[in-house]
């Protein structure tokens, strides 16, 4: 298995610019995600690794050798990409035997050996019984599966899954997904996995790459990426709902630093949280803005006053989800998602009904605005 690094990687579609100057490590043995909205880059980092595609400047390596002038069948990936290429001349069981056949990889594999790693894979991910079966006659849940048995069957430096489980319905994409991290934990895979979905990305990486137009906002495990988003455009893309942002400015009183949005929402920032605050705010119109982004479990309402920096909205919509709900308020020009247990008395909450509200003070960030932020 290999490291996959990137040095100042840039590229060009002509003169469209889709990879920016952009650095990062994959390690060996490390399912890598690469997170971000269509049109990030995603597919095109893959396809630079695989050589499918040239880059413009930088450098790609394989642990520590250049693989920039190396063509596709040299750099010994396995690809399995969400438009699922299979051979519709051949069998299933011919597509998923296809990269052991090749006679680059010189396995010389007999047919007995050969049946035994098509039977295994494809038992593994549940569709054993369509061996026999033409692509055509396939769902496309089933020709998803198909595709990354056939780029799960062979040993390679590493593995390139490009939404590799987007057409599954919710129950099977659940089980594929316990199936990748099991396969990846028990032989030790280098993947370097691209998805839109961050369920997906916080379910299965060691760690992730949250990338946005070429150049990446923040690489770290899930859990950095959860609880400590390092810009706005990462907290509100991972997480349902997004985490709160709300705009404002900070302003003093009785020599306190508070954050106030609008003519009612004011509350008291801590001095330490006040410094991180001072740091990203834009002075403008004799303003300090910024933004403030909260996520919906780390605001805590009640009935009664909880605190003094507690403030009192009218509940704008309840959502009841399997084991929680999500009550939603609204703010100026966003809303305000909080997110409660079953356990409470949330439930018989009617619109408009008043709940106080407080925010976790060593939960709260603030951030530079890198994005608009709509009502959603
Ligand atoms: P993602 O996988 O994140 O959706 P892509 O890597 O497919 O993003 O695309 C990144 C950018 O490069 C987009 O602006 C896309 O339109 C452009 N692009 C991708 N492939 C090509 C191509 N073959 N020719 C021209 N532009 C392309």
């Amino acid at each position: 298995m290999a490291e996959v690094r990137f040095e100042n990687v840039t590229k060009y579609y002509g003169r469209n610019l889709a990879i920016d100057d952009l650095s990062f490590t994959g390690k060996e043995g490390e399912f890598f995600s690469i997170l971000g909205p269509t049109g990030a880059g995603k597919s095109t980092i893959l396809k630079m690794i695989a050589g499918i595609e040239p880059v413009t400047s930088g450098k790609i390596f394989f642990n520590d050798i250049l693989v920039n002038n190396l063509p596709p069948h040299e750099r010994n990936v396995s690809m399995a990409f969400e438009t699922y290429n299979l051979y519709s001349h051949f069998s299933v069981y011919e597509n998923i035997a296809f990269p052991l056949r090749a006679p680059k990889w010189k396995l010389n594999l007999s047919r007995e050996e050969e049946r035994k790693r098509v039977v295994e894979v494809a038992s593994f991910l549940g569709i054993e019984e369509l061996l026999d079966r033409r692509p055509q006659a396939l769902s496309g849940g089933q020709k998803q599966r198909v595709s990354l048995a056939r780029a799960l069957i062979r040993k390679p430096q590493v593995y390139l899954l490009d939404e590799p489980i987007a057409h599954l319905d919710a129950k099977l994409k659940f089980l594929t997904q316990t199936l990748l991290k099991e396969f990846a934990v028990k032989y030790g895979i280098t993947m370097i996995y691209v998805t839109h979905n961050f369920r997906e990305a916080l379910a299965l990486s060691d760690r992730m790459m949250v990338l946005r137009k070429g150049k990446f906002d923040q690489i770290g495990t899930p859990e950095e990426i959860y609880y400590t988003p390092k810009v706005d455009f990462v907290g509100r893309l991972v997480g349902e709902p997004p985490m709160n942002m709300i705009d404002g400015e900070l302003i003093k009183e009785d020599g306190k630093i508070l954050f106030k949005a609008g003519e009612y929402f004011k509350i008291t920032i801590k001095n330490e949280l006040a410094k991180s605050a001072e740091k990203v705010a834009r002075l403008e119109d004799n303003k300090l803005n910024v933004r403030l982004g909260i996520r919906c479990e780390d605001i805590k309402p009640g009935m009664q006053k909880l605190s003094e920096n507690s403030f009192q909205l009218p509940v704008y919509a309840v959502v009841h989800e399997a084991e929680s709900s999500v009550i939603s308020f609204e703010l100026e020009n966003t809303f305000l998602h909080v997110r409660v247990g079953e356990d409470a008395d949330f439930r018989r909450l009617k619109i408009s009904d008043l709940l106080w509200l407080n925010f976790k003070q060593d939960r709260i960030f603030f951030y530079e605005n890198t994005m608009k932020i709509s009502k959603s």
